[in-house]
């Protein structure tokens, strides 16, 4: 029995916990490892295409393109779809700064966009407003990144229709919600391409840094496999255009196509997690959504108080622990002061800077662990 510091044990709950998954894959992972040591292809080895293909049966799409990290899959999708000086590109202001700083690096400007508070999700009508503005202002908005926040899928079903309107390209963060889905459709197929990231603790996640980019288009696939490797032509040594240094270890594929071999259900126990949680908090704190025909890949269990910083600190002291993703918006960040805005504000994304609180989340939580964090949590609130 796991108990918090107040309680009779002493073995401290982990916010995530690698280590059980490690125990329950480590002959596996060592075993396909060691394959990898044997036969030396480190860059572009095997395991990178058999990951290749598993991921694209996984996710139902044709093409998926492996690669270094989420902030790199990002940046590659930036410059297959040719961003630059003098375009605007939409992104929530409520997300990992990786979302923006890969629009930047191309020289084109993130504007940035309010969300749904009940989701964390962009807010569709954000997206219209603020490319309305920027027509005003003479800047073509080029394309839209929704970001499916704590792995919940953006909105699709209003974005896609508004983005066809306003001639923008859908480019899906999906760095927090692979195994996720929308109205039926998996993730990897809600955006002319999507992104994910292979972090150590996402849902996916490898032993180091990875990506990927999934997409139907065969021509952008092509140009996204050219960028991996230095924007190389036909021949290794005739570039044909900048790309970058951007592929995944072989290493890594091995470690992900054994974890995605057990991640279905990993993901039904998140999904269980997720459920005991909100049956527990719910007269407590504001519970997070999912709404019907979504499913989310949990990445996060984030809930909202108005006294939050009050509630984590009452958790700590209990050896719970807790994480605030993300205590400051985009827009008041240094590094995106200058960029263009929603023109009437971002306050929802500034309120819930303010009342979000990530609790401990993995599919290995047990029930008795997670009743003793939902109990200090009724207690502290
Ligand atoms: C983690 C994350 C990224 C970046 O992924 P890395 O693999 O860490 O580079 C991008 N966007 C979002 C929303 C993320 O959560």
């Amino acid at each position: 029995m796991i108990e918090g510091r107040a309680g009779v044990s002493h073995t401290p709950i982990p916010f995530i916990d690698l280590q059980a998954q490690r125990k329950r894959l480590a002959d596996r992972i060592d075993a396909r490892l060691s394959k990898v040591l044997e036969h030396g292809r480190f860059i572009m080895g095997p395991e990178v295409q058999e990951l290749e293909e598993k991921l694209a049966v996984r996710c139902g799409v044709r093409h998926v393109v492996t690669c270094s990290s989420g902030t790199d899959a990002l940046l590659m999708a930036m410059m297959a779809l040719d961003t630059g000086p003098g375009d605007a590109v939409l992104v929530p202001s409520f997300t990992f700064a990786a979302t923006a700083e890969a629009v930047a690096m191309t020289g084109a400007s993130p504007a940035l966009v309010d969300i749904d508070e009940r989701t964390f999700n962009m807010d569709p009508e954000s997206v219209r407003r603020t490319t309305t503005a920027l027509e005003k202002a003479g800047i073509r908005a080029k394309a839209v990144v929704p970001v499916d926040m704590f792995g919940l899928p953006a909105d699709y079903e209003a974005i896609l229709p508004i983005a066809s309107d306003l001639g923008l390209d859908v480019v899906a963060d999906a760095a927090q919600s692979f195994g996720a889905e929308s109205n039926g459709s998996l993730v990897g197929k809600l955006g002319r391409v999507t992104i994910t990231s292979f972090f150590p603790s996402k849902p996916l996640g490898c032993y180091g840094d990875g990506g990927a980019l999934f997409t139907d288009d065969g021509e952008l696939a092509e140009l996204l496999r050219s960028i991996r490797v230095h924007g190389q032509g036909s021949d290794k040594y005739d570039n044909v255009r900048l790309g970058l240094n951007a592929r995944l270890d072989t290493i890594q594929a091995a470690v992900l196509i054994e974890k995605l071999a057990v991640f279905d259900e990993e993901l039904m126990t998140r999904d269980a997690v997720a459920n005991r949680y909100t049956s527990g908090l719910r007269d407590g704190v504001t519970t997070p959504i999912v709404p019907s025909g979504s499913r989310s890949a949990w990445a996060q269990y984030t809930v909202r108080h108005n006294r939050r910083d009050a509630l984590a600190q009452a958790l700590d002291a209990d050896g719970i622990p807790t994480a605030i993703y993300y205590r400051q918006p985009l827009h008041l960040q240094a590094a995106y002061s200058r960029f263009p805005t929603d023109p009437e504000g971002l306050t929802v994304s500034e309120q819930v800077c303010r009342e979000v609180l990530s609790l401990p989340m993995h599919p290995y939580l047990e029930p008795e662990v997670q009743d003793v964090i939902i109990n200090r949590i009724l207690a502290a609130c």
